[in-house]
């Protein structure tokens, strides 16, 4: 990744002295009382590995012939060296093609093409997305305050040219996706149709003004009340963890999280408008679990129901369904899979069920009342030890288009194996890959040492690209 992560130097610095801070007896004694994720002991580490099925035969499953893997990175920079408490934060958004067809014949023989040259340009390539936010003590174009630039910012972005498919198309930009999704939220939050979309109470300082709505238009909008400015992506309710004077870590690092899980969205939505077929032969790779965390979480709800709509379309014109994976590379699951790898055969998945998760990977914390992830969960975790033993997390969409199906449990159903059709083609693709994938924690750059990349943004010539050579065959 071009930038480091928030963690990355505060874990470095406090590794040093940790080996002092466990000895001390009343660490020692502290940890001793806490419940955390440990190894399985052989009794129940063979316990759980029943658990695992032999996944479907995968011989005869068709690859999809483009996969598009976004990926994102973030990070906060003083503005100067003179300057360190006046700060900017700066989001990338990469969408990357891989083309799984155009370059078969030139594999060589192990199978394997690396072209280092389109590796290395990928990994350098500044067509992605990238945009810079408003942080600590920075305001911009007259704005008041720091969120107030945050807000402005940010929705500008989002409406820019750079993220639409037609530049001269407005309703083709990432902000009107953000209205096709905003729209289709449940109760008093929803409308009529994408034009408009609600917020749920205006964002400016001291007005109590509730429930506004916000058009799809390229006019500045005000709250009828305060006449304070409003931008439809305040929906979003990022600027909330906006501070005007610290660090802005957390809203930045939302904000990057949200825009990932928009970009599939996006493509998805002019996919199905213009090339549905093209839709039903690409597949998507989202880093990390396929779930919205923060204030935007109500965002996984929408992505539910549309992608659910979208899936109809697709079932109706007899194509398959919309193939997206979250690829998950640390955290809780991760750590528990690969405690539990040396008890597992080879060739077996696992769809977590919730009684699991809380049992053996959430150390016996309390189960929520509508099941895990209730608030910010779009698809389903499983856990996948592949015929050669690498052992992979990945999620994979929910198939209700709400988590209250008529007549169904979700809580239970959402792990009822069966139920994902896209399952066995998620498991080919993963080990179609696995090797880069294993080795390189970015999806893009571990899956373009097997094939052509290229990188795009939505500004760029996407139909084309994508229709095109799934017209030549
Ligand atoms: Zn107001």
């Amino acid at each position: 990744m071009p930038y480091q992560n928030f963690a990355g130097s505060f874990e470095r610095a406090s590794k040093t002295s940790h080996a002092d801070i466990v000895r001390n007896p009343d660490v020692s004694d502290f940890l001793s009382e806490c419940e955390h994720l440990r190894p399985p002991s052989p009794e129940e580490g063979a316990e759980l590995a029943e658990r695992f099925l032999e996944p479907p035969h995968l011989d005869g499953v068709v690859l999809p012939s483009k996969v598009m893997a976004v990926d994102g990175s973030a990070t906060e920079r003083s503005i100067d060296d003179q300057l360190p408490s006046t700060k900017v934060g700066y989001v990338k958004v990469s969408a990357t093609l891989i083309d799984m067809a155009q370059f078969n014949d030139l594999r060589v023989h192990d199978g394997r093409f690396v072209d280092p040259c389109r590796v290395a340009a990928l990994e350098n390539n500044n067509s992605s997305l990238t945009f810079a936010l408003p942080s600590a003590n920075v305001r911009w174009r007259g704005m008041q305050t720091v969120r107030q630039s945050f807000r402005a910012y940010l929705d500008a972005c989002l409406y820019g040219t750079n993220t639409r498919f037609k530049p001269d198309d407005p309703a083709t930009s990432l902000r009107t996706t953000l209205f096709h999704l905003a729209h289709r939220r449940p109760n008093d939050m929803a409308t009529s149709s994408a034009a408009e979309l609600r917020l749920h109470r205006c964002p400016n300082d001291g007005c109590e003004a509730r429930n506004l709505l916000i058009r799809d238009v390229p006019d500045q909008q005000h709250c009828p009340r305060c006449n304070g400015p409003v931008f439809p992506s305040d929906c979003l309710r990022i600027w909330e963890a906006v501070e005007e004077f610290q660090a802005n870590g957390e809203a930045i690092n939302r904000a990057m999280n949200t825009i990932e899980h928009l970009m599939p969205i996006h493509y998805i939505r002019y996919l199905a408008d213009n090339s549905l077929a093209s839709l039903g032969t690409t597949a998507f790779f989202v880093d990390g679990p396929l779930a919205v965390f923060g204030n935007s979480a109500w965002l996984h709800g929408s992505i539910m129901r549309f992608t659910s709509e979208i899936n109809d379309r697709l079932t109706a014109a007899r194509l398959p369904r919309i193939l997206m994976i979250g690829l998950q590379k640390t955290g809780a699951v991760v750590d528990h899979a690969g405690l539990l790898s040396r008890f597992l055969p080879d060739n077996r998945v696992f769809c977590i069920d919730d009684a699991y998760r809380y049992r053996y990977i959430l150390s016996g914390r309390e189960e929520a009342g509508n099941g895990f992830g209730y608030e910010s969960y779009y698809g389903q975790d499983f856990i996948f030890k592949t015929e050669s033993g690498r052992v992979f997390v990945f999620g994979i969409p929910y198939t209700f288009p709400t988590k209250h199906p008529e007549g169904v449990d979700f809580r239970s159903a959402k792990a009822e194996m069966a139920r994902y059709e896209s399952l066995p083609q998620a498991l080919a693709l993963i080990q179609h890959f696995e090797s880069d994938l294993y080795q390189n924690a970015v999806i893009p750059i571990a899956l373009a040492h097997r094939y052509t990349a290229i990188s795009l943004v939505p500004g760029g010539r996407v139909l084309d690209v994508l229709t095109q050579r799934g017209l030549s065959r």
